[in-house]
């Protein structure tokens, strides 16, 4: 795609890292039918080779975006279905994180849209603080109609009952049972370990199961992927330096195999460490090695000997690509391959993979086209249990469990969860 960036913008290293990617996009279109907000709207301008002519044409102005601008960029889910789609290798991820970025540090959105924002940027990836939000969030919900859109999305996605976490408090290694073939750290996230500390406790349990000595680093926390999505480029790398800080310091300590990540969203924030640290001098080779080490908890799984069942009637599981997973980091069959392998029949949804809406904090963001994601992924669902005898819903990512299990006519569970309770972790209680 040509360009008409002036010789002063390209000497931003930002703009010629855009330049790079724009130069690669042909306008061949071959993106569009994999973008979900295209697929619902129809609008050139919400699909990914729309958004790359408007960001374009946004950088080349320079200044304050027009508003039209920002609607669309914000309707974006970051779901990178694009970027799987395109035959040019077109870098989507890194085009419309440096877009948010620069809307946030250009354009004055209204006072209840910085609020909105600001609120979840400042509350989201504080576990404490998270955790008191849900709580009152929770006696707000008979009179979320009261409080518009958004703020009912977010009052409604509180649970009833808060789980309650079993990990003991201060515990840092968890030994591997037998032999220790693997030491790994394990991230423990953010908002996750609030809304389903099962998934942590399960990993724990698998992993050390497997023969891994699994060590929660000391300082590790949110990844950033949130406040990054938000364009909040500096506390999103705020996040990532904290992490980069602890994950060193175990190494330092005694090595790791691996960083796993059981949060899909987050894993493709943590493997990105090393492009958001590239120019700088003091974090660029430590996010290097950061990025190398993090793998999804299926990518280490495969490399460990996981043994079938003993139980020979586990229910059959659909299981929902999340997008992070799926286009982020390119991992399908690894889940699908655990689950058999331990026993599970699986059962595929049919028709094209769109994203369920949920994309981090899209779904508090733009609850309409969130909710008619959802939809539309849940009638797919519902085909395969008209279809067939599917019992459960598995995914890798906490953001689409929550999404999916809202209406849903089955329990939503992590893979982990059922990997562990068919290696002989306790049944999930929800199931
Ligand atoms: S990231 Fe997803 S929603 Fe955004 S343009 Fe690409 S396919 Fe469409
Ligand atoms: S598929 Fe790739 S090259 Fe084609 S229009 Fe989309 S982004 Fe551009």
């Amino acid at each position: 795609m040509k360009t008409d960036f002036t010789t002063d913008q390209q000497a931003d290293p930002q703009i010629q890292m855009m330049e790079e990617i724009l130069r690669k996009c042909v306008h061949c279109g071959f993106c569009l039918a994999s973008c979900p907000t295209y697929s619902v709207l129809g609008d050139e301008r919400d699909s990914p080779r729309g958004r790359i002519y408007l960001i374009k044409d946004m950088l080349e102005q320079g200044g304050a975006p027009n508003p039209e601008i920002v609607t669309h960029v914000d309707s974006c889910l970051s779901c990178l279905a694009c970027m799987s789609a395109c035959p040019s290798g077109v870098h989507y991820q890194h085009y419309i994180d440096h877009a948010r970025v620069y809307v946030e540090e250009n354009y004055q959105r209204p006072w209840f849209d910085r609020l909105i924002r600001s609120s979840l940027s400042n509350i989201l990836p504080y576990a404490g603080r998270f955790r008191v939000a849900l709580k009152l969030a929770k006696f707000a919900k008979p009179f979320s109609f009261l409080f518009g859109q958004k703020l009912s999305s977010m009052i409604k996605m509180a649970p009833s009952k808060m789980p309650r976490a079993t990990l003991p408090d201060g515990v840092n290694v968890y030994p591997a049972e037998g032999t220790t073939k693997k030491r790994i750290a394990l991230l423990m996230g953010c908002a996750q370990k609030i809304l389903r500390p099962s998934i942590n406790e399960a990993t724990i349990r698998l992993m050390t199961r497997l023969g891994c000595e699994v060590v929660i680093a000391e300082g590790a926390g949110c990844c950033g992927a949130l406040t990054h999505h938000l364009g909040k480029d500096d506390e999103a790398r705020q996040f990532a330096k904290a992490n980069i800080d602890a994950w060193m310091s175990a190494i330092d300590q005694g090595g790791l195999d691996a960083i796993v990540i059981n949060a899909a969203g987050c894993g493709t924030e943590v493997k990105d460490y090393a492009f958001l640290f590239k120019d700088d001098p003091v974090y660029q080779k430590n996010a290097q090695i950061i990025s190398a080490l993090a793998k999804d908890v299926t990518e280490v799984i495969a490399e460990l000997e996981l043994q079938k069942s003993s139980t020979s009637d586990l229910p059959s599981v659909v299981y929902h690509d999340a997008c992070s997973l799926m286009h982020g980091q390119g991992i399908t069959q690894q889940p699908r391959q655990q689950l058999e392998q331990v026993g599970f029949d699986l059962e595929e949804i049919p028709g094209q993979h769109y994203c369920c809406g949920s994309a981090g904090s899209y779904n508090l963001l733009q609850p309409i086209m969130a909710d008619e994601l959802k939809d539309r992924r849940q009638g797919g669902i519902d085909k395969v249990l008209e279809a067939g005898n599917a019992q459960i819903l598995a995914t890798g990512n906490i953001g689409c469990l929550v999404q999916l299990a809202d209406g849903a006519n089955i329990p939503v569970v992590h893979t982990v969860e059922l990997l562990d309770w068919a290696t002989g972790g306790p049944k999930p209680s929800n199931i």
